[in-house]
């Protein structure tokens, strides 16, 4: 739905708001800061500038000010839609009326003097496998004549991740020791990874629940959804070839998850729904627990992603961030909706703070794929670097950063703000 936070014409007495590449009036996310001198609490990102919600309790509507009194947003993602959207527009109204300004200012924080933390506690998180150019171009490396397994079309394929190991963007991520055996090896050995990848994908943030047994159905699956931010699924990707069969990845995947802090409502999102792309010719149509019309029309995404990596060695040399690629998030054969239903569509219980994860989004062309284990062809093509070093995989130091932007004609567009981490050598 459509409403006056979005308008574009809204502009915020925050200064540095208008324009922000992410953080315009018309996003408004949530998440979990700190200062120096206090600890974990609610706040929303305006600009530069992080707002203390719990300073400004008394200013916003009853339920949500309950909602906000811990060091966590579960309840407030557990909140009835509507009342997360009186509380959007409260806040949307108290940034952009001057009136407010002098009630409200002493709350706001510098985001760069503030540190992130993990938006919700998360009970469970699940990573889908939806970015079907990516199953096609990961699936032909492991099996050359029969890339994509005759479920693909018909079910979202997923696995139970690791919750334990996910982490907000800035976090290091230490080079994970696993089994490896390469294809020619007699027999694995044990050690750090030599082919460690990362993974571009969405994540959803689940907002009310589900009772045990009582499955979501797909014209509702929307509403349990409270947001996305942007998610990095980590993979030792010579760990997982010897590791995959046949229960599916393991401890390829748990070592480490990064995702960007700012919980992206899905009110925010509203003015950047498309139709889902139309399925290629002789592809099976969903079957009707997983087809919504409305899904149809408005269960895709216009948002841009990207992914730049830079070494030690060149922001050593003061040099710029190289992009691995750019695309769009509308390559993906599934929808959040039909994510959501599906998981839910045995009974199995999704709760508020719950994270999924889509899988990884690549582009049909090589400017767009969203790992290195597509880009450098599992390895046989590495990237030079403007250091003259060469990547098949990443290395130690190397920070790689994602990036997300929603746009559409007639709109202000928002962003998601940086997932980002540094790899750290493994623990010997
Ligand atoms: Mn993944």
């Amino acid at each position: 739905m459509i409403d006056e936070t979005h308008d574009a014409a809204r502009t915020s007495w925050v200064e540095s708001a208008t324009g922000h590449r992410d953080f315009p009036i018309q996003n408004l996310p949530f998440g979990i800061f700190s200062t120096a001198d206090r600890g974990p609490r609610p706040g929303v990102a305006i600009g530069d500038l992080i707002l203390d919600l719990a300073g400004i309790a008394s200013l916003l509507p009853n339920t949500a000010r309950d909602a906000l009194g811990h060091a966590s947003l579960n309840a407030l993602f557990g909140l009835a839609s509507r009342d997360r959207i009186e509380l959007r527009r409260r806040l949307s109204a108290l940034l952009s009326d001057i009136g407010q300004r002098t009630e409200i200012e002493p709350w706001l924080h510098p985001a760069c003097e503030c540190t992130m933390h993990l938006p919700a506690t998360i009970g469970d998180y699940t990573d889908f496998y939806v970015g079907i150019h990516h199953a096609n171009n990961i699936g032909r490396q492991f099996r050359p004549d029969n890339p994509l397994l005759p479920n693909y079309k018909w079910i979202p394929i997923g696995y139970h991740g690791r919750a334990s190991s996910v982490r907000p963007s800035g976090v290091p991520v230490t080079r994970p020791n696993g089994q490896r055996k390469a294809p020619d090896d007699a027999a694995p050995n044990f050690g750090p990874s030599r082919r460690l990848d990362y993974e571009l994908e969405l994540g959803v943030w689940i907002g009310q629940g589900n009772d045990l047994g009582a499955p979501i159905p797909i014209g509702e699956a929307g509403e349990h959804v409270v947001g996305l931010c942007l998610l990095n699924d980590w993979s030792a990707r010579d760990f997982q070839a010897w590791e995959y069969q046949p229960l599916g990845p393991f401890l390829a995947k748990n070592f480490h998850t990064t995702v960007s802090p700012w919980v992206v409502t899905s009110e925010a999102l509203a003015p950047f729904r498309l139709p889902q792309p139309a399925r290629p010719e002789g592809d099976p149509a969903p079957l009707p627990y997983l087809l919504d019309d409305r899904d149809q029309q408005h269960g895709a995404l216009a948002i841009e992603l990207s992914v730049t990596l830079s070494s030690a060695a060149m922001r050593g040399a003061g040099l710029p961030p190289v992009v691995l690629s750019r695309g769009p998030a509308s390559n993906m054969y599934w929808t959040v909706a039909q994510i959501v239903a599906h998981h839910a569509s045995n009974g199995c219980n999704l709760n508020p703070g719950d994270l999924l994860g889509t899988g990884t989004i690549s582009a049909p062309d090589k400017d767009g794929f969203g790992s290195l284990m597509e880009i450098s062809r599992g390895g046989a093509t590495p990237l030079v670097l403007p250091t003259g070093e060469s990547r098949a995989f990443l290395g130690d130091g190397d920070e790689l950063t994602l990036m997300g932007t929603a746009s559409a004609a007639g709109f202000v567009s928002i962003g998601f703000g940086a997932c980002a981490a540094t790899i750290l050598p493994a623990r010997s």
